[in-house]
């Protein structure tokens, strides 16, 4: 990861060795075109399975050619008031349909709707975020990987609350100190994309239909140490993009150096139509060398 110490200085060139640049060399081509799916909930109900098909043909037949995918969380349906049984087959569905119908990678974050929160569980293996790390592969719930010249940091969002009754946005200390160090490893020159299920920065959760003189936003809805992660990407200009979903709401906030977006969900209003004006989609994005994007979001 330490990409000054595999930088050469060979002859006056500077030789850049396996880091996946070489897709382009023309700084006006972008060096990856990503696609980012979220809020998927995926059950075999509402004709969901052939419509999650029929998205993912979709990002895998654009043009120029999708390079990954970005999968941000809210996977299955609902790992929660839900037996085991049932739990089983969302997951055997979501990772049969991924088998069969998606050949690119994909890189995931934990929602939390893959969390298992029932109390009284606690002790037995499903409790937690373990069942759908097994299911996914995962070691850690949050990691990073280099792609086409961009770090990518996938964040784990989702953590019990104060009162250990429900969930609320947040990274907790361990993770924070992860991502500074993470930051303060990652050369200056090498843009940064960091993906959370909820969002950091969003306007979102400012809709409502019954406000009557204030807003009322739930620490589930937003993550709740937004200041202090703004406040360490301030401290690195080469974070330029954030993504995330679980409003199912779409929009896009400009911060300091930083954009925000918050994509619409994969599943609309849980596969019945869409949530408020935001239609079942996709974030579609394409990531330039010198840290520009460009970016739609696709109505499949
Ligand atoms: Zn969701």
């Amino acid at each position: 990861m330490q990409r000054r110490s595999a930088l050469k200085n060979i002859g006056g060139l500077l030789l850049v060795p396996s880091l996946g640049f070489a897709k382009t060399s023309n700084p006006k081509q972008p060096v990856l075109r990503i696609a980012h799916l979220t809020d998927i909930h995926l059950k075999n109900k509402f004709d969901a399975p052939a419509r999650f098909v029929k998205c993912l043909h979709h990002v895998q037949n654009q043009s120029p050619k999708v390079d990954l995918i970005l999968n941000g969380g809210d996977m299955v349906f609902d790992m929660n008031k839900e037996n085991i049984s049932t739990i089983n087959d969302q997951w055997q569905l979501t990772k049969a349909t991924m088998k069969a119908d998606c050949s690119l990678p994909v890189h995931y974050c934990l929602g939390n709707h893959d969390i298992w929160w029932n109390e009284n569980d606690k002790g037995q293996t499903l409790y937690g975020k373990q069942y759908s790390m097994d299911q996914l592969g995962l070691v850690k719930p949050y990691y990073s990987f280099i792609k086409g010249g961009w770090k990518f940091i996938i964040l784990d969002s989702v953590h019990l609350d104060i009162d250990n009754t429900w969930y609320i946005g947040k990274l907790g200390d361990e993770q924070f100190a992860w991502l500074e160090q993470e930051l303060k490893a990652t050369d200056l020159a090498m843009p940064v994309l960091v993906m959370t299920h909820i969002p950091i920065l969003t306007v979102t959760n400012l809709i409502e239909d019954d406000t009557v003189n204030k807003w009322v936003m739930l620490g589930g809805d937003m993550h709740t140490d937004n200041a202090k992660i703004i406040n360490l990407f301030y401290q690195h200009p080469n974070v330029k993009l954030c993504l995330s979903g679980h409003i199912h709401l779409r929009d896009k906030v400009v911060y300091n150096h930083v954009t925000y977006i918050c994509n619409g969900a994969v599943c609309g209003a849980w596969w019945e139509g869409n949530k408020r004006e935001t239609a079942p989609g996709y974030g579609l994005i394409d990531l330039y060398a010198d840290g520009r994007f460009t970016e739609d979001y696709i109505n499949y």
